[in-house]
């Protein structure tokens, strides 16, 4: 492994929290993130400088480079000398992908600050805006990057008058977003403007880039960028001009050294006691205080295995100390404390307080949890997933022999991303991979097979989910030797709960005076929410609502998993069940132990459940994805028919001079071969991107036929069971 001369002289930078900046790079997929980020590497001398501009040094994987899309985030520690004082920078590379926005949004916590990437013709696109709000929500401040000018010169034709128009219309664009978005106190701090240098222009892929000091100290400007394209010549830009210079120090006067940050950041994403110690050292950066780690990502080293990256707000962490991980409730040894540097990473024994450390030795840490050297803190919010796996495939090795590496690496790949879920069907014993689009999935079985095993995969399947569409029961059904008596209400629940559980803001493993509070503060009643006796990841919670009942608490493990059970094989066609409220209504056990078990109450439970499930109009909802369709103005006509010809919605159209951009949402059922059908009716020249947006019933006239054809699959008799079957007489 190489080393890098930096790497020691950054270490002794450390020490002084003024000179340490923790910034990434946000954009619209193609802005020019990784171009962006591989001139900044070349310039902190990771890599020659002639490299930059073509190899993508931060998309280390060849696959990445193929599909010129980020899907690691990796962590880069550059080393760069401004005005005579050295600074250390943690950039972290986030996807500009949108179906990997959970790990956008999970790496702003790391973050102090954001350098948004926009492309001069292009200007804010969907994922600029989702992205900037996403980071604001954070109080991860932004600074403006406008790439590609060149195009403005080759392609629009634009005059140097004409050109700085058009730039502060994008400006104005960026500043509405921070308007609308940022809190009101940030709203002003927060703006972008030319005159105090939070905004820079340049062309990345030609490595060259200035803000408003850099024009005035070199007496150029645009002019210069016109006459240098129109003549062909650029070498005067490249060397007055360099783009690193340009983007450090932007980020270098407006975002903030980690513990001025932390000071406003703390109090919105860390929701414990404020007269805590452990508080007040996070607000201080205090690497004497506890070390808090908030874990932002972890990728899986062949040789080392896991390891994990994040923010570490206070405390200093040391190769050999032992960290509570507070969601696994564990404690593991940290082996070895290392920086990434590029594709490397660098050992370097500790690390304080306001970086970004890479740890080695934690099996059991994942994406979100918080490392602490405290036992009982409370962790940073549960990460919010604005996604959900949809689309799923059966995976086989070519080779039966290959199936436990299979499975290793699957299983690698789930802690690098969440997102990709493996589960294995009982009983067929097929291995399945669910992901968040087709693509999401496309990049996994490439993945796979760069570790060299051939693989057979099935053609993706659509997740479905069953819900109720009314209030039903309650109903009762009785244990299998008729002794025990489940009654159970079912209403559909309301999307802001369901929220709250998909994204975990609610969950199993959180206290039930936690959840109450939660539940309370968003509508519910005190006594149902008081009642809450168990949460389906899925969308559902069981609610006790019987008074007085004996022998309650000691049933209940078994009631719960009858809940679970239908909660996982739903009464239509055994998809998961989304959506539903289940009510405990009355409970009539036996008095002997021996006569109400496991095995009496829990198949009563789910049985009560399917029954008044199956009479509360029960349906299915599809996943539908978003759409976004950019290109010349003449792909507007054939792309718009190629959506609505697929059950699709055009939601937005925009045309700005010659190119033109569409959004609208389509059935991901309908997304299999889009990218031929797409590619056929536009000639290639659309560029298009999907993006989980959220479940909408299926049309009631393709109902019957889907579920006939989804129990078929699954070896279930064709008719979907009669309420009856579950529900007993009294
Ligand atoms: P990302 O998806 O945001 O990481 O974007 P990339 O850095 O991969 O760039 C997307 C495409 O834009 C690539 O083909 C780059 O070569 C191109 N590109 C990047 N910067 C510039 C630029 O300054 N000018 C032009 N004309 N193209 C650029």
């Amino acid at each position: 492994m190489p080393r890098f001369k930096t790497t020691a002289e950054a270490l002794k930078v450390i020490s002084n929290k003024d000179q340490i900046r923790n910034f990434g790079i946000i954009a619209h997929v193609d802005h020019g993130k990784t171009t962006t980020s591989d001139s900044l590497l070349a310039a902190a001398g990771m890599l020659s400088p002639s490299v930059a501009g073509q190899a993508l040094a931060l998309d280390y994987m060849e696959l990445e480079q193929k599909r010129q899309m980020t899907i690691k985030a990796a962590n880069v520690t550059l080393y760069y000398e401004h005005e005579g004082k050295p600074y250390v920078f943690n950039m972290i590379d986030t996807p500009g992908h949108i179906d990997f926005t959970g790990k956008v949004t999970r790496s702003l916590r790391a973050l102090d600050g954001a350098v948004v990437v926009v492309d001069a013709v292009e200007g804010v696109m969907t994922q600029t805006e989702t992205v900037l709000r996403q980071a604001l929500d954070e109080r991860v401040r932004p600074v403006l990057y406008i790439n590609k000018i060149d195009r403005l010169i080759k392609e629009l034709r634009l005059t140097p008058e004409k050109m700085q128009t058009w730039l502060s219309n994008i400006i104005n664009d960026v500043n509405r977003l921070i308007d609308i978005y940022a809190e009101p106190e940030f709203k002003d701090k927060f703006k972008v403007s030319i005159v105090n240098d939070s905004v820079a222009f340049g062309s990345s892929k030609d490595r060259w880039g200035f803000t408003l000091s850099m024009a005035k100290a070199r007496n150029m400007g645009f002019k210069d960028v016109y006459e240098g394209y129109n003549s062909g010549n650029i070498s005067e830009l490249v060397e007055k001009f360099p783009l690193h210079e340009a983007i450090l120090s932007m980020v270098i006067r407006h975002i903030p050294p980690p513990h001025v940050a932390q000071k406003y950041r703390i109090p919105k994403i860390w929701k414990g006691d404020p007269n805590s110690d452990v508080y007040k050292a996070m607000i201080e950066c205090d690497e004497n205080g506890p070390t808090v780690m908030m874990v932002t990502n972890v990728v899986v080293d062949p040789q080392a295995g896991p390891v994990a990256v994040g923010r570490l707000f206070s405390g200093t962490v040391r190769d050999g100390d032992l960290l509570y991980l507070i969601n696994a409730k564990r404690q593991e040894r940290v082996q070895s404390v290392s920086m990434f540097m590029g594709p490397f990473r660098e050992i370097v024994g500790y690390l304080p307080a306001g970086n970004v450390p890479a740890l080695l030795g934690l099996q059991h840490a994942t994406a979100g949890e918080t490392l602490s050297s405290i036992k009982d803190m409370v962790p940073f919010e549960s990460i919010k997933y604005v996604s959900e796996p949809v689309v799923t495939i059966a995976v086989e090795p070519k080779n039966p022999r290959d199936l436990p590496k299979l499975i290793e690496i699957l299983q690698n790949m789930h802690i690098e991303d969440p997102n990709l879920v493996v589960t294995i069907n009982q009983e067929t014993g097929e291995t399945l991979l669910s992901g968040m689009g087709v693509l999401h999935l496309e990049i996994a079985t490439t993945l796979i097979q760069e570790q060299g095993i051939e693989i057979i995969t099935s053609k993706p399947l659509i997740n479905y989910r069953e819900t109720i569409t009314t209030k039903a029961g309650p109903v009762m059904a009785k244990s299998p030797n008729k002794h025990n008596k489940v009654y159970i209400r079912v209403e559909p629940l309301d999307e802001e709960t369901i929220n709250l559980i998909i994204t975990g803001q609610i969950n199993e493993n959180m206290d039930r005076k936690q959840i109450a509070k939660i539940l309370r503060d968003h509508g519910w009643d005190a006594d149902e929410a008081r009642g809450v006796v168990a949460i389906d990841e899925r969308g559902n919670v069981f609610v006790d609502q019987t008074k007085g009942v004996q022998f309650l608490q000691e049933s209940m493990d078994s009631l719960r998993a009858g809940f679970i059970d239908a909660m996982t094989n739903g009464p239509l066609a055994y998809e998961y069940v989304r959506g539903v409220k289940v009510i405990l209504h009355h409970f009539v056990p036996h008095e002997d132990p021996a006569h109400r078990t496991y095995a009496q109450l829990m198949p009563a439970a789910r049985r009560a459940v399917l029954g008044a499930m199956l009479l509360a109009k029960p349906t299915l909802l599809e996943p539908i994805l978003s759409i976004e369709v950019k290109g010349v103005a003449d792909i507007l006509g054939p792309a718009i028919g190629v959506i609505t010809s697929k059950r699709g919605k055009i939601i937005n159209m925009t045309q700005k001079d010659i190119f033109a951009v569409i959004q609208g949402e389509i059935p991901a059922a309908e997304t299999f071969d889009l990218a031929e059908v797409m590619r056929g009716a536009t000639a290639g020249k659309a560029v298009w991107n999907t993006s989980f947006k959220g479940w909408a019933p299926v049309p009631a006239n393709m109902l019957p036929q889907l579920i006939a054809s989804i129990r078929k699959r699954k070896g279930l008799p064709p008719e979907v069971p009669k309420p009856e079957e579950f529900i007993d007489e009294e």
